[in-house]
């Protein structure tokens, strides 16, 4: 079949798909140096995810103490319990103080010191002198509501910088040429049903993660991984997809977030004894120690029948001993999320809160420039012309098998800016475009067409429940070989569903029935790549914690899970990690000894 619609074309030098923090700071550093710049975004730019951040941005400012990026980066890769990319580690923690000031000139209006300076807070796995000495206050905050601020700053200045936005329009499908250049991507207008195809010199991915796999996530109900699923339709990579992190403190039933920084300021969790249990298991750190530990440290108090609440499933968050005037200074939108989604006065009582998925540590492999990565036996660093990823889609990789808190947002801003520095270099704004190999516009079309009339019997909303009970049930926060084996049968089974499907409204014009079945089409191949990747594991890194092997497996598994996603069959493969930094000791750098693997204990 192939199905006939009309539609417009469009001519960049570079469009990106995303307007969160990450897409955002792309496009404002392509179109301040003059590329012309599209941004299409499914949502308003300052509805995506990235507004609800709440804690902050880690840098290595010393506003509170002292710190540098060699620690920053020191803790970066521990936190990644040594999965993550060791160049790009290092481009992060380096980066990272010239990225926040360049936010702060901006606009965005950080929190201040009594002298005026950007206010940080510590945030959990951040420290001092590489891991021996005590917390830092790294975190650099605007109150509880840092991303809210940088993505409305990071808006203004595109919109001044001459980008283009496109309002929701929901892109379908990347456009490749034969030889696997990528040409641009064909979108859909949601609110009167037209299509438009760009073409651009440069795609940049930036469309967030997928939680929404998970039947309880923190993230928005939009985040349904779409770049991945466009990737893997591409025939391109997904990497380390089995590395899911769960916060600690998503609001008991809700799933809503409590940011870190409650703890941060002080808050501490306590069992049905009321025992501060975290220093039982991180005598340092305690509350602070990284997520993947507290959470699965909070899963082993519930399990051993210590959990507070009726069904003593779930612990609690207290903050009552903080005085009330640094409650409402500091913390103001956590208390407001406490009153509303659990009905608690955070003066008073404590927060009842559990593990909840939060934030994908895998995603579309790229290198430290952003440009994605289409790994081949023989050159694991191929890269795919024409083609970057930033933010939580992708995976450059920066937080490896463990994320620490407040390392998201400054990925966001360090690489959207590297991509922006990459494409600056890479293209040419004289040079003409590609031209559109029209037999990969016609099969985004056929694919579009056919869920459009798919005449299936499941709703839509029913296999995506399916397809969450079975993630949040078989690719928790401890797995086992049996439970992930019956993950991989029931996943591959639901998604085999996918040709079963039912859209009832036929129209183009804000058809969220449709619009919804293209999100669970890009759900699919992110939740098989994470199941299956997970089963293959057979060691615990950061957020895998595998309970037949509860050791890290260096010797075999120090390296990165690639995994391509065909229907509902998944063929993993792998690459090494890269090890050396960018710069040596003798250049101010991170000696090798310093980072070599070791046991990660806080
Ligand atoms: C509640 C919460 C609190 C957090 N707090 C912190 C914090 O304090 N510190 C920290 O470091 N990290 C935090 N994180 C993590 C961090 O906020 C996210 O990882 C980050 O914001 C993701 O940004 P992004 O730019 O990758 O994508 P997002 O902000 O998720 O934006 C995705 C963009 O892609 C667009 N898009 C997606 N699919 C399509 C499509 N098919 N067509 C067109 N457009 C599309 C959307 O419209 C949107 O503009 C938090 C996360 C959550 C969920």
């Amino acid at each position: 079949m192939t199905a006939a619609y009309e539609y417009e074309t469009h001519e960049y030098d570079v469009v990106v798909v995303g307007a969160g923090g990450s897409g955002l700071r792309a496009t404002l550093g392509m179109a301040e140096q003059g590329l012309r710049t599209a941004c299409v975004t499914k949502v308003f730019p300052t509805r995506s995810h990235t507004v609800a951040a709440q804690g902050g941005i880690a840098a290595s400012l010393s506003n509170m103490g002292p710190d540098n990026w060699q620690w920053h980066m020191y803790d970066t890769v521990k936190g990644s319990d040594w999965l993550g990319d060791t160049d790009a580690m290092e481009y992060l923690a380096r980066e990272a103080p010239k990225a926040v000031y360049e936010l702060e000139h901006y606009g965005v209006p950080f929190s201040r010191t009594e002298e005026g300076k950007i206010y940080q807070r510590p945030f959990g796995g951040h420290t001092t002198e590489f891991g021996e000495g005590p917390p830092v206050q790294r975190t650099c905050a605007a109150a509880d509501r840092t991303g809210h601020a940088i993505l409305h700053t990071l808006y203004g200045q595109s919109v001044k910088n001459n980008a283009e936005f496109y309002i929701e329009y929901f892109a379908i499908d990347l456009i490749m040429s034969d030889d696997g250049q990528c040409q641009g991507v064909l979108c859909w207008k949601l609110d009167d049903g037209t299509f438009h195809l760009f073409s651009a010199k440069m795609v940049v991915l930036a469309t967030g993660g997928y939680g929404r796999a998970y039947f309880s996530a923190t993230s928005a109900h939009t985040c349904t991984g779409d770049g991945g699923g466009m990737v893997a339709r591409a025939g391109l990579a997904l990497q380390d997809m089995e590395f899911v992190q769960f916060h600690p403190t998503g609001i008991y039933g809700s799933g809503c977030l409590i940011t870190e920084g409650a703890r941060g300021e002080g808050g501490y969790l306590t069992n049905s004894e009321g025992e501060r249990f975290m220093e039982r298991y991180a005598p340092t750190y305690k509350d602070l120690a990284p997520r993947d530990y507290v959470s699965r440290s909070m899963t082993m108090e519930i399990r051993e029948g210590r959990g507070v609440g009726e069904h003593k499933d779930h612990i609690f968050l207290n903050l009552s001993h903080l005085p009330a005037e640094a409650l409402a200074e500091r913390l103001p939108g956590i208390s407001e999320s406490a009153k509303i989604f659990a009905g608690v006065d955070v003066t008073k009582e404590p927060i009842p809160v559990l593990p909840t998925v939060h934030y994908n540590m895998g995603g579309i492999p790229t290198n430290y420039h952003g440009e994605v990565l289409n790994p081949q036996p023989g050159n694991p660093t191929a890269v795919v012309p024409g083609l970057m990823a930033v933010g939580e889609a992708g995976c450059a990789s920066v937080h490896g098998a463990n994320r620490l808190g407040s390392n998201s947002l400054i990925d966001l801003v360090v690489f959207g800016r590297a991509a922006a520095i990459r494409a600056g270099q890479v293209v040419d704004p004289k040079s003409p475009n590609p031209e559109l190999n029209m037999a990969s516009v016609q099969k985004a079309f056929d694919r579009f067409d056919g869920i459009r009339y798919a005449k299936g019997a499941i709703p839509t909303a029913e296999l995506r429940l399916e397809m969450q009970r079975t993630m949040q049930a078989d690719a928790a926060v401890f797995r086992t070989d049996k439970t992930l084996k019956e993950g991989v049968e029931k996943m591959t089974a639901v998604a085999g569903k996918m040709g079963d499907v039912s859209v009832t409204d036929r129209s183009l014009v804000w058809n969220s029935d449709l619009m919804e079945t293209l999100e669970l089409t890009n759900l699919m191949p992110n939740a098989l790549a994470t199941i299956h990747g997970a089963e293959a594991r057979k060691e615990s890194r950061g957020a895998h914690a595998h309970e037949d092997y509860p050791e890290r497996d260096d010797a075999n598994w120090r390296i990165h899970t690639i995994s391509r996603v065909e229907g509902n069959e998944v063929e993993l493969s792998y690459r090494p990690i890269i090890e050396d930094p960018l710069t040596t000791e003798a250049e101010g750098g991170i000696s090798l000894k310093r980072i070599a693997p070791k046991a990660r204990t806080f």
